[in-house]
């Protein structure tokens, strides 16, 4: 815990139960409030906003004069210096946004420390664009010359879930901005207070007021509210795919264009060639890391039957030897966001164990850890049915569920077997394989002898199928969050 403990004067939250909108914090327009409640021991600790129509119309308000005058007036090398200064904002800030992350989501610290430079790295990464978005000239009909350009939509809304809110705000944001738009964000109820800290940091970055709001509350309340909102010209959501649809339908009713980040069941293929040393520790990380709470989670093994005893049997060690605790104790896992996360995790193993499934490995509960905090062990489970729901649906918890193949043909229909399509691992020596499998596999990322649930700023993600659609990350990011004019001069 590095001498640190849970009542860390960086803890003191400064700016309880307001919005931060056109440069300030506000309190609600209702004057309602939502308690913060710590995953590690269940207990409140802070309270945000409850944020409805009103405090959203504000924003959306601020916004659009931050994109109509100050923001949208500075040169695009400008905006990049003000992305830059943030990017430094965050690393001088970095301890102190990992303790507020870590107090709020339940993550261990060496995770909310990651999300925190992963976070000024979107800032960073995303710097370097805005003097670099440029058009093209097309060879059309003598006579004419044929320009295209990248505008900004104007106002973004950005719906954000709770598992990792500064680094789903850096890739989001970051690429909104950097693209010119001014953003309203709605992160989730269970975890808002790192994204308050971030406008407030912004703000002294230089970006005028309005340029970035936050409105906190309820999904029902102001998520749905910022997603029927006229004056947002474009929409990112991430989190589950129920809510995703009705975010959806809710922009498609005035054809707002949305990109959905949804979820996931991430399979790990591993073929009789591959050197299984060096995929176990990246197979138990794929699945550990945010205690299993990640959409491109590595939440299915598929293992080559004459190797799979083998594999089993490392893994097995490797999650025994796991511990999970209180986030500032800073173990392998800390706990759930909250209760209604646990009770679905155990339903998963719940149903695992009326089904007769062997737990093939699993980790330790520290004896200290509060027994009102949301804390359960990370789980092996073997032999897996591709048909259950612990092998189609997606848990949010750090269960991995193991089953055998027979052949490639298998493998692959095994790992194309769900509605989703995020990130999928590949384990192989063989080139060709290699090659096949990245083409043969339904998803929006391929790893090939690797696996990335989440970081790697410049790579390109999103899904297919039910993961969503779109792409944040990477410079294919302000595509999305721009439009392209094209310009026809007629001339003679
Ligand atoms: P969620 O859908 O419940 O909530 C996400 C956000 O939507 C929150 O801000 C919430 O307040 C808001 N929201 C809820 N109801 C709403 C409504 N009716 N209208 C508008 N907004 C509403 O999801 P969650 O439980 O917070 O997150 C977990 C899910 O998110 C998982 O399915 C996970 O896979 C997915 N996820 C996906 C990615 C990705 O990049 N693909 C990243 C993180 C999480």
């Amino acid at each position: 815990m590095g001498g640190m403990n849970a009542s860390h004067p960086l803890l003191a939250i400064r700016t309880p139960a307001r919005h931060f909108i056109a440069g300030a914090f506000r309190a609600p327009l209702t004057g309602a409030e939502l308690p913060v409640i710590d995953p590690s021991d269940g207990k409140p600790f802070a309270a945000i906003a409850r944020g409805d129509a009103p405090d959203v119309d504000a924003a959306v308000k601020a916004a659009r004069a931050a994109f109509d005058g100050a923001w949208g007036a500075l040169a695009p090398v400008e905006k990049g210096r003000r992305l830059m200064a943030l990017s430094r904002a965050i690393v001088d800030h970095a301890d102190e946004l990992a303790w507020i992350e870590a107090r709020d989501c339940g993550k261990p610290m060496k995770q909310a420390r990651a999300d925190a430079a992963a976070c000024a790295r979107y800032f960073e990464f995303y710097a370097g664009a805005p003097d670099k978005l440029h058009g093209e000239t097309i060879p059309y009909t003598p006579g004419y010359t044929v320009l295209t350009w990248r505008e900004a939509h104007g106002v973004t809304g950005h719906i954000i879930p709770w598992n990792y809110p500064m680094q789903i705000f850096g890739r989001s944001v970051g690429g909104a901005l950097a693209a010119g738009n001014a953003c309203v964000v709605k992160p989730a109820e269970d975890a808002c207070l790192s994204l308050l800290r971030l406008a407030e940091l912004a703000s002294e970055a230089g970006f005028p007021e309005g340029t970035l709001n936050i409105v906190t509350g309820l999904g029902r309340e102001a998520g749905i509210a910022l997603a029927a909102h006229e004056g947002v010209d474009h929409l990112s959501f991430t989190g589950s795919p129920a809510t995703g649809s009705i975010v959806a339908q809710e922009a498609a009713k005035r054809h707002c264009p949305v990109t959905l980040e949804l979820g996931g069941k991430g399979p790990q293929l591993v073929f009789a060639d591959a050197d299984l040393d060096a995929a176990v520790p990246v197979i138990v990380n794929a699945i550990v890391q945010n205690a299993g709470q990640t959409c491109s989670a590595g939440s299915r093994l598929l293992v080559e039957r004459s190797r799979y005893e083998e594999l089993l049997e490392k893994l097995s060690a490797a999650f025994r030897a796991l511990t999970v605790g209180p986030a500032l104790d800073d173990r392998d896992c800390g706990p759930l966001i909250r209760a209604s996360q646990l009770d679905r995790v155990k339903g998963f193993l719940a149903d695992a164990a009326r089904d007769k499934l062997t737990l093939a490995g699993q980790g330790t509960i520290v004896p200290g850890a509060p027994s009102s905090g949301y804390y359960v062990a990370p789980t092996l489970v073997r032999d897996v049915p591709p048909v259950s729901r612990l092998a189609r649906e997606e848990v949010f918890g750090p269960v991995l569920a193991a089953m055998p193949f027979d052949d490639e043909a298998h493998a692959v229909k095994l790992a194309n077997g769900t509605d989703f399509g995020l990130v999928a691992g590949v384990w192989t020596r063989d080139g060709a394989r290699q090659l096949r499998l990245a083409r043969a596999i339904r998803a929006g990322q391929v790893f090939v002898n690797s696996y990335g649930a989440g970081g790697g700023v410049e790579l390109p993600f999103g899904g297919v199928a039910h993961s969503g659609y779109g792409r944040e990350k990477g410079f294919e990011a302000l595509a999305g969050f721009t439009t392209l004019k094209t310009v026809v001069l007629h001339h003679n």
